[in-house]
């Protein structure tokens, strides 16, 4: 499932927006200050359709004195970066498509990919339900949830028949984007889970009721490999693993692709790796940029073409408890946020019954 030709060519997929779509609230543009702090060079609106290979025969043609131009339009991860279609509008909600984001190390984005990636989709109209499956509750508090001070959690929801999931659900301050909280309760579960009938697939049963009220359900693992995360790639029908650009992010990831393996195997066979995403990218370091290019060497178009850059932006929207695309909506890092939402939808699964045709 790693092999680069299951993955789709998005160069070549048609695109024609539908006449009466327009962004559901207007992107600003970036501050000159944060394109220039930040360097983000995956922000290239490319057509592939504009692409004209260098004839190398021509020796004195303009093309061939100006190769610049061209390589400008590669993306950081080193290939030719796609146009990423506005995504149709929807007329209706669900079913709803869920992906984890999973990474069995800590500190790699994860959760900072959830909220901003949830809150870039919510932008284009689409339900977003964030669910927090790790005990520390950081998606939680990153949303400005108090975790010591819930009644109820996605603990209660897991264990406790008589809880339902709309008794859980929270609103959050970003339009269409809703909330089920955790806390530290929900270290206790991953013990009292392995006595459930049909232990793995307990998540996936709690959150049936959600599948025709939201689009996308994003459930944020624990860094762990453990029965809660096994119970988040069964109930999933996709993976985001957020990575952090460093040498020992490769060895993790071939862990981690076993893991998905082996749950697809014996228990969701339709589990697919929705996409790598590079986090903490710093295009100055050569570190940084030979581990990308060793990623997308070994895993190929299964690599976002958006790459998520360093910056401080993203621990202070944590204190400040929301996303970037609102916290600092025109900087660099809400940008890279709206393009992977773009690229996610793009990828086609995420287009769900209720598109307008
Ligand atoms: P995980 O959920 O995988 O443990 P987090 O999303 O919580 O990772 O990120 C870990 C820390 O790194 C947090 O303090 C977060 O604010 C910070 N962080 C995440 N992404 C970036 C980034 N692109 N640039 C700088 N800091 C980041
Ligand atoms: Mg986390």
């Amino acid at each position: 499932m790693t092999d680069s030709s299951t993955a789709r060519d998005l160069s070549s997929m048609p695109y024609e927006p539908p006449p009466r779509w327009r962004p559901p609230v207007a992107l600003p543009t970036p501050r000159p200050q944060d394109a220039e702090a930040e360097a983000p060079t995956q922000v290239v609106d490319y057509k592939p359709v504009d692409f004209e290979p260098l004839d190398h025969d021509a020796v004195d043609s303009p093309a061939a004195e100006n190769p610049p131009a061209l390589i400008e339009k590669l993306g950081p991860t080193g290939r030719v970066l796609p146009h990423f279609p506005a995504p149709p509008l929807l007329t209706s909600h669900g079913p709803a498509r869920v992906i984890a984001l999973c990474n069995q190390k800590g500190g790699v984005g994860k959760t900072t990919a959830a909220i901003n990636l949830g809150a870039a989709i919510a932008e284009h109209g689409r339900r977003v339900l964030l669910v927090d499956f790790d005990p520390q509750g950081s998606l939680s508090v990153g949303l400005g949830v108090a975790p010591h001070e819930l009644d109820l959690s996605v603990y209660n929801l897991l264990l406790q028949r008589d809880v339902t999931l709309a008794e859980v659900v929270r609103p959050t301050r970003v339009p269409g984007m809703d909330l089920v909280p955790a806390n530290i309760d929900l270290s206790a579960a991953e013990m009292q889970l392995v006595n459930e009938v049909a232990r793995e697939q307990v998540l996936q049963s709690v959150l049936r009721p959600a599948m025709n009220t939201y689009d996308v359900i994003l459930i944020d693992c624990q860094p762990s490999l453990g029965l809660l995360t096994i119970n988040a790639l069964t109930a999933a029908h996709g993976v985001i693993v957020p990575m952090e650009c460093e040498f020992f992010a490769l060895r993790g990831l071939a862990m981690l692709t076993e893991t998905i393996d082996k749950v697809q195997q014996r228990l969701n066979p339709d589990l697919r790796i929705e996409g790598i995403l590079a986090t903490m990218y710093d295009a100055r370091t050569i570190h940084t940029r030979e581990v990308l290019t060793r990623v997308v060497e070994r895993f190929g178009d299964a690599v976002f073409h958006t790459v998520i850059n360093r910056t401080i932006r993203f621990p202070e929207t944590t204190v400040a408890g929301e996303p970037i695309t609102t916290y600092d909506t025109g900087s660099a890092g809400a940008a890279a946020f709206r393009q992977l939402a773009a690229e996610v939808l793009a990828r086609g699964a995420l287009v769900g019954a209720g598109a307008a045709q």
